[in-house]
């Protein structure tokens, strides 16, 4: 059972080609306790590392795991241009083997669109949640199948469309910001010209107050125009966990991986029902904090190799 698995790093995998490299070691982790084995990521205890100890004390009473990931920043590097974003080296093969886990529901969470997102990974047969739970696709659908779409959105749908036209007509003057149509929502991107960050913000604030009807957000350089809703990452993250508790009579353990701020409505119902985890520094109180997305690999790895495996064997 603490035999690495076979294939770790997707390296065969054209889909991550040219993605970051795969370190098999947490450099952040300084216990040293890793450090002494050249099997650092399965190391078998984990008892020197607050969150595993955490995470693996939580599945000693939870024999479910509904585990959340979100996409950019967290399973894919962030990259200039958003549409060249991909799965960080070997995520694919973690996510398959999470998947085929007994003790897991498996969910991407993403503010992306789901087309897209559940694209760019890749992984048949787990949820996804796009649209920053605006949309959703259980396990088991496939892209052919429709795609569920909160009314919320369709009711959005002309005000999107008048604040589509109308910020790409008002951001002209902002060279490198661009507007990006998601459907049920838009993201403009300031990633391309941090200075003009905030005539950005006063220019999408005024739009979307004089369209109506939709709501602003505001993330790691992009804000977020959608629907004036309650759906939210927070929702869909339990909306899932609900479904197993009355399918199976019992709570799940509830976990979040993310990276921004709009994933705060899914930090605060994984705080609330088991472990939220935020990448980045700054980040919530409620939750745990990792530096970037190659330790994400990393606490991915270690559940699938060790968190998970008492569970498995019950
Ligand atoms: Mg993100």
């Amino acid at each position: 059972m603490s035999e690495r698995p076979p294939v770790a790093d997707g390296s065969d995998d054209p889909a991550n080609a040219d993605v970051d490299t795969d370190p098999t070691t947490d450099t952040r982790d300084t216990s040293g306790a890793a450090a002494t084995t050249d099997d650092a990521v399965t190391e078998p205890s984990g008892s020197d590392h607050p969150l595993r100890e955490r995470i693996a004390a939580e599945l000693r009473t939870h024999d479910h795991l509904v585990l959340c990931v979100d996409f950019d920043g967290t399973l894919a590097p962030i990259v200039s241009d958003p549409a060249s974003a991909a799965l960080r080296t070997g995520n694919r093969d973690r996510l398959e083997r999470l998947r085929d886990h007994p003790a897991v529901t498996l969910a991407v969470v993403s503010g992306r669109g789901l087309a897209d997102v559940r694209e760019r990974v890749g992984v048949e047969d787990i949820h996804y949640a796009g649209n920053a739970g605006l949309e959703r696709a259980v396990a088991g659908s496939d892209a052919d199948d429709p795609i569920e779409v909160h009314e919320d959105a369709r009711r959005a749908e002309p005000h999107l469309e008048r604040a589509r036209e109308t910020l790409r007509d008002r951001l002209g003057w902002a060279a490198g910001v661009s507007v990006e149509d998601k459907r049920w929502s838009l993201a403009v991107h300031t990633r391309n010209a941090p200075d003009t960050h905030e005539r950005v913000a006063e220019t999408v604030g005024r739009v979307v107050e004089r369209v109506g009807g939709l709501h602003v957000s505001e993330g790691h350089q992009v804000f977020e125009v959608g629907p004036a809703t309650d759906v939210n990452k927070g929702a869909a993250v339990s909306a899932l966990a609900d479904e197993h508790a009355e399918r199976h009579d019992a709570d799940p353990l509830v976990m979040y991986v993310g990276d921004d701020r709009s994933d705060r409505s899914a930090f605060g119902v994984a705080a609330d029902r088991g472990v939220a985890v935020y990448v980045g520094a700054d980040g919530p109180d409620e939750a745990h904090h990792v530096a970037d997305p190659t330790v994400v690999s990393d606490l991915l790895d270690w559940l699938v190799t060790t968190g998970l495996v008492p569970s498995a064997s019950e």
